[in-house]
């Protein structure tokens, strides 16, 4: 059973969470990246063996958005972890 720490709740069971996909670097909307270069920062995403920084939505309990290192081998929950 994995277990993810909301900052406002404590930890939790991943079942009160919706999985919301990897965290992304994306180049801001400002007119100065061309659409090409957007769409391929937002659909190719990587997809590692290891720490990858998440997004959660504690969808049964305070309704935040989170984010969470979790590596995706092992499923270890990182805490603080940067990727
Ligand atoms: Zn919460």
């Amino acid at each position: 059973m994995l277990l993810i720490p909301c900052p406002h709740c404590g930890l939790r069971e991943e079942s009160e969470f919706t999985y919301g996909g990897p965290c992304r670097d994306l180049p801001a909307l400002d007119g100065q990246s061309d659409a090409g270069t957007w769409s391929q920062a937002f659909h190719m995403g990587k997809n590692p063996r290891g720490p990858l920084r998440e997004l959660w939505y504690h969808s049964s309990g305070c309704e935040a958005w989170i984010e969470v290192t979790r590596d995706t081998a092992s499923h270890e929950i990182i805490p603080g972890g940067q990727t």
